[in-house]
C-alpha cells in the first residue's frame, strides 16, 4: 500500500545509536520542519523552538504519548535527524 507522501523509518541498523527521550516541554511553540508519515503508530518530527532544534516523537492512539530530545543546534539536530531517518539512531 502506497500513497504515502512522507518518510517512514526504515528496520533500525544491528546497533542503532540511543536517541535520549525526555518529557517534552508543555505550551511551547515549535516550527515543525520535517516529519515521517502519520501512517504509522509512531511519528517522529523535527522541530526547532526558540532558535534551537529538537525531534519530536508521539505514539499515536487511545494512550497518546509524546517525548522529545534535548534541544541542540541545527547542525546537530539535523545529524540526528538524519541517523533517524536511515535506521542508524532510534
Ligand atoms: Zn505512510
Amino acid at each position: 500500500m502506497s500513497g504515502c507522501l512522507s518518510s517512514h523509518l526504515p528496520v533500525p541498523q544491528s546497533n542503532p545509536a540511543p536517541l535520549t527521550w525526555i518529557r517534552p516541554r508543555s505550551g511551547e511553540r515549535c516550527r515543525v520542519i520535517d516529519w515521517t508519515c502519520g501512517c504509522r503508530s509512531v511519528v517522529y518530527e523535527l522541530c526547532s523552538a526558540g532558535g534551537q532544534f529538537f525531534i519530536r516523537r508521539t505514539v499515536q492512539g487511545a494512550n497518546r504519548t509524546v517525548a522529545e530530545t534535548s534541544r541542540g543546534r541545527e547542525g546537530e539536530t539535523r545529524k540526528l535527524w538524519t541517523a533517524l531517518l536511515t535506521g542508524r539512531a532510534r
